[in-house]
């Protein structure tokens, strides 16, 4: 089959790993019979740099017309490039929100996933670590809190801030179908996190998520308090497969799950809206301090590629293929430098690409 993706490089590292996750995908395309015809996407600095805005609308128009959006990393440093003296709607970041609206990009996903040889890297007890973990988890990305209306004002002399949480049940049916659709490829179990002893958002989530859930008989559903999984993500992690969650808390627990792995080298994600359409992208930034070095792990990235040809293009065996080569490199000790122990080869960035083309 033939698949247009529109490829965003990006900034700093962002050029390096996307180069290594093509590479991998020209690999898996030719193992399989599939071709991937890419198309530049420029965005964040390199399109201040040469368009004066952090994403043109041609660039945009670009990205939707293609079948999926491969991304590096875009931004660079605070106080040290010049992108940041721009007003904030013209910097780097501006151009990633103003993708993720105009490709219409609702559910947030990221993997949280231990492989057992960076087992040392995990901040957990060993005896959690040791259990490893397999998680991802669904976020709702456009609505909540952070896009009800707020005010600030002076109410009877006392400054008083309001922020509303609002969620109609169109919002809470699509992301749960994204949710039970995405276990449905894996262990079949979702749980739905939410804090419906409190809001009435949270009771309206868990209704219709029950009522998507019907459609579903093989996914075991569960519910369960946002607090009550903070606690769990640290205490038992290996029990959660899919957890589909509202903004906020998606926000939190997503952080949470991304830093129990330990090596934000590895960590995926993607954002999907309708059909199959998705942006898939490490969940690390541009790294400026290792920029050129050939230092960059590109495995998230790479990573991200096999999430796009699974959930976009339903192509399971190859993104399979993908995930196994990489699981591979490392029990072959083979390291890129930020996840280097003892023992271990040490190869950059493009040498990590060559080794899980090796494998695949
Ligand atoms: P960062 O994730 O870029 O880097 C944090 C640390 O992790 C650095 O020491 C870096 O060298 C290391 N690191 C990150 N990715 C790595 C990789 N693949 N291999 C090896 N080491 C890696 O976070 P930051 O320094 O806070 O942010 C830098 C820029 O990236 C900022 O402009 C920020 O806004 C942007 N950013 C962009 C995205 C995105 O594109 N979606 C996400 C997060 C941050």
């Amino acid at each position: 089959m033939d698949f247009k993706v529109a490829v965003i490089p990006g900034d700093y590292i962002g050029p390096e790993i996307v180069e290594q996750a093509q590479k991998v995908l020209d690999h898996v395309g030719k193992k399989f019979g599939h071709s991937f015809n890419y198309v530049e996407v420029d965005m964040g600095g390199v399109s201040i740099d040469k368009h004066g805005v952090p994403l043109t609308d041609e660039a945009l128009e670009t990205a939707k017309s293609s079948d999926a959006v491969l991304m590096g990393s875009i931004g660079g440093r605070v106080g040290v490039d010049s992108w940041y003296q721009l007003p904030p709607h013209l910097r780097p970041e501006a151009g990633l929100l103003a993708i993720r609206k105009g490709l219409g990009l609702y559910a947030n996903l990221r993997p949280a996933y231990l492989y057992k040889e960076l087992n040392g890297a995990c901040p957990l007890k060993e005896s959690v670590a040791e259990a490893g973990f397999d998680m991802i988890i669904v976020r709702e990305l456009t609505g909540g809190l952070y896009f009800g209306e707020r005010k600030t004002e002076e109410i009877d002399g006392v400054m008083t801030a309001i922020d509303t949480l609002k969620y109609t049940e169109d919002e809470i049916r699509r992301i749960a179908i994204k949710g039970f659709e995405i276990a449905m490829k894996r262990r079949k179990h979702v749980i739905s996190v939410d804090k419906a002893n409190v809001l009435d958002s949270s009771r309206l989530w868990r209704k219709i998520v029950e009522e998507v859930a019907k459609d579903y008989p093989e996914v075991t559903l569960e519910h369960m308090l946002v607090d009550n999984c903070a606690m769990q993500l640290v205490k038992d992690p290996a029990q959660f497969d899919v957890v589909i969650t509202e903004n906020m808390f998606g926000d939190i627990l997503s952080d949470e799950a991304s830093m129990i792995t330990g090596s934000i080298g590895m960590l995926s994600s993607a954002s999907l809206g309708a059909g199959k359409f998705g942006l898939y992208e490490p969940s690390h930034g541009s790294a400026p301090d290792i920029a050129g070095q050939n230092k960059a792990n590109p495995i998230a990235t790479i990573l991200s590629a096999a999430m796009m040809l699974r959930y976009s293009f339903d192509l399971d065996k190859e993104a399979d293929a993908i995930e196994a080569a990489v699981q591979k490199v490392l029990e072959d000790n083979i390291r890129t430098i930020d996840i280097m122990s003892e023992g271990m080869q040490l190869v950059g960035c493009k040498e990590m690409g060559d080794c899980i083309c090796d494998r695949i």
